[in-house]
């Protein structure tokens, strides 16, 4: 790290982050029995086998009225596995609600998770923003709607951001 990119406090600098990434760990859903918070993760039982089967097997658990559901990616007419879309307000897998989900300016404010919110916290209360070098597709703070980019929104989107981070606790 030089010395211009250190102790910058209103500067954001992408991380690099995509929705792929994000949802490699933990994906808090509304959880479809209870309605209470849920969670889904890497299926325990595949998390030791190869990175490609990684993807391919998820498992949702509610801790409050102990329902559990297995997601495997489908197979295509090829054999191959699909992958699921990443994107929101639904979880890519079981394409439940997000628990962290909230309107805001009319639209949707959602996160996957604790990293997530950080993640656009960071963004949206800096004032200076950097995009860094190209990688060859979007980031997840590239691809941000352009409400939320917006810094007139800025202390709206941040008070949104507070609330989701309260559903947390
Ligand atoms: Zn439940």
């Amino acid at each position: 790290m030089t010395a211009a990119e250190e102790g910058n406090a209103g500067r954001f600098r992408d991380p690099k982050s995509w929705l792929r990434g994000l949802s490699a760990g933990e994906i808090f859903v509304r959880c479809p029995r209870c309605a209470g918070r849920a969670s889904v993760r890497p299926d325990p039982e595949s998390a030791d086998s190869s990175r490609h089967d990684f993807w391919l097997r998820r498992r949702l658990s509610c801790l409050g009225c102990a329902y559990t559901d297995l997601w495997e990616a489908p197979r295509l007419a090829n054999n191959a596995r699909a992958l699921p879309e990443f994107s929101g307000p639904n979880d890519p897998y079981f394409g439940l609600p997000l628990w962290l989900s909230i309107e805001c300016r009319g639209r949707v404010l959602w996160a996957y998770n604790a990293e997530h919110l950080d993640l656009l916290e960071a963004y949206v209360s800096a004032r200076l923003r950097e995009r860094g070098q190209y990688m060859g597709s979007q980031t997840l703070v590239e691809r941000l709607p352009a409400w939320i980019k917006d810094g007139k929104h800025r202390a709206e989107v941040l008070d949104a951001i507070g609330q989701l981070r309260a559903l947390l606790v």
